[in-house]
């Protein structure tokens, strides 16, 4: 999630193509982090220099992700939130970014629901009981840390070669600034203690303002007030639809309102791509006009330069982790609980915290023995996972000399990659990190890097033909 509130290719993928000599993977888990250098650029004279390196993300079809964060589409309610939170008999607990009541794809949520799982589980537990953590994201990592401080036994296991989750700070060679895979920014700064656990571990951040600018489809710098009204225009349609019967998307009650006809189309088509789904990784066709944008608390962001995973590591540092073990099943019943993972191999333990994203428990990746109560089935149903996809490019020389933070262009027809920060005046570091979300980013996951590359280029000539 970016902020809280309201607030084609050219299809020359041979020409295009990265050089294959790759910048090598970044976090040394061994897995493909899509850090490349690019190809020498021979034929577009006048566009935007070849990039010297691109990271590009995939959440979609990341089998421990499936997704980049919760969110609530037509008719579910953050009563499921509630519901997939309650434990299960005592001994199964439920933690992550999904089950936060106010503060749902954030980080600061999902470590909230790491100090509340652990607070409920101790309370649940005897002293010094054995307790299975599932997941090492910032959830899992905060719930095994406290649980470790209250006197307990505690051990994490995680699917994958590295902790973290969607936290996922990578440095490949050649990059001048780490980059973040998953999260880039702290929300609403004063709704947590990130920022100060962040400073006191050394990770640098920088206040982020969002200073934006605007190229307008004629490929003219839009004007400031542009988009001005829009954003009444979208909290009329919630509050026309708060009034109905039965929850419609924010699309429909646009429509059927009539807020959409009140301002310019183009501005609106503007706002809810570049303002909401890249926020909440959903279209306003998805998304629920009760609950989908009511989420999230207001306040100044900073953007995490130095690592944001360090986090992560912070936490379980002198913790008992198992890396590259999936759990495939968790059994619980009155006498405690028995973790299945990989080649059958099983922990039986007094207490179980599972904090996989809600994809992965949407997907049934994890059998759980009895099956979770029905309360808790229809949590994970009526909850609908985003897609917030990012594409970082460097160069080795910025090309461009526009300062503001935020370059977002009004997309025509088949127009992608049009919302970008600029990180050259807050690092010094020649990146421009691109997003897409919701359709258009699950159009892009299965695309190879080549295609991913042409079509972020084309979108960035645009910028530069209007003079950035
Ligand atoms: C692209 C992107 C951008 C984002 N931007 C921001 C941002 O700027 N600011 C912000 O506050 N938030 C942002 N978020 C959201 C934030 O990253 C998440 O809300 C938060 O990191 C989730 O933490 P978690 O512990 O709940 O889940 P995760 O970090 O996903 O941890 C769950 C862990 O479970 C593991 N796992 C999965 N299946 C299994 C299994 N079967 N067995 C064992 N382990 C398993 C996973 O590998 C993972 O390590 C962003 C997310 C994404 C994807």
């Amino acid at each position: 999630m970016l902020r809280a509130g309201i607030g084609a290719g050219l299809g020359a993928g041979a020409i295009w193509g990265l050089s294959g000599c790759g910048e090598g993977d970044g976090d040394g888990d061994g897995a493909n982090d899509g850090a490349n250098n690019t190809g020498a650029d021979v034929s577009r004279p006048g566009a935007v220099p070849t990039p010297a390196g691109m990271v590009r993300t995939s959440w979609s079809t990341d089998p421990y992700a499936l997704g980049s964060y919760s969110y609530l589409p037509v008719g579910a309610t953050p009563q499921a939130r509630a519901a997939l939170a309650e434990p299960v008999g005592g001994r199964l607990f439920f933690a992550g970014e999904a089950v936060h009541a106010d503060n749902p794809a954030t980080v600061h949520g999902a470590q909230a629901t790491g100090y509340a799982v652990a607070a409920a589980v101790d309370n649940e537990a005897d002293a010094g009981e054995l307790i299975v953590v599932v997941g090492a994201g910032i959830a899992g990592a905060t719930a095994a840390q406290a649980l470790v401080a209250a006197g307990h036994e505690v051990i994490v296991v995680e699917a994958q070669a590295r902790v973290g989750g969607r936290l996922h700070t990578v440095r490949p060679a050649g990059w001048p600034v780490p980059v973040e895979r998953g999260a880039s920014w702290v929300h609403a700064i004063h709704a947590s203690n990130l920022a100060d656990e962040l400073d006191a571990l050394g990770v640098a951040t920088v206040p982020f303002e969002y200073a934006d600018v605007v190229v307008g489809a004629d490929g003219e710098l839009a004007d400031d007030d542009f988009t001005d009204g829009v954003s009444d225009a979208v909290e009329a349609a919630i509050e026309w639809a708060d009034e109905l019967d039965d929850d419609v998307s924010l699309a429909d009650a646009l429509v059927q309102s009539g807020a959409a006809a009140e301002v310019d189309a183009a501005a609106l088509a503007h706002f809810l791509r570049t303002e909401l789904t890249t926020e909440y990784g959903a279209d306003a066709d998805e998304l629920s006009a009760w609950w989908g944008t009511e989420e999230g608390s207001e306040g100044d962001d900073l953007l995490v330069v130095g690592g944001y995973g360090a986090l992560v590591d912070a936490a379980l540092t002198g913790l008992e982790v198992r890396l590259g073990w999936p759990v495939a099943g968790v059994a619980h019943g009155d006498d405690g609980v028995v973790v299945t993972g990989p080649g059958g191999e099983v922990i039986e333990a007094d207490r179980v915290i599972v904090t996989v994203p809600l994809g992965v428990l949407k997907a049934g990746a994890i059998a759980f023995d009895p099956p979770l109560p029905a309360g808790h089935q229809q949590a994970i149903e009526a909850m609908a996972m985003g897609l917030l996809d990012k594409v970082w490019l460097r160069w080795d020389e910025p090309w461009w000399s526009e300062t503001a933070e935020q370059w977002t262009r009004v997309a025509a027809a088949d127009d992608s990659f049009t919302e970008w920060f600029n990180l050259a005046g807050l690092t010094g570091a020649p990146v421009l990190l691109g997003l897409v979300g919701g359709a258009e980013a699950r159009g892009w996951a299965a695309r190879s890097d080549d295609e991913v590359l042409a079509a972020a280029l084309a979108s960035l000539d645009q910028f530069r033909a209007a003079g950035f």
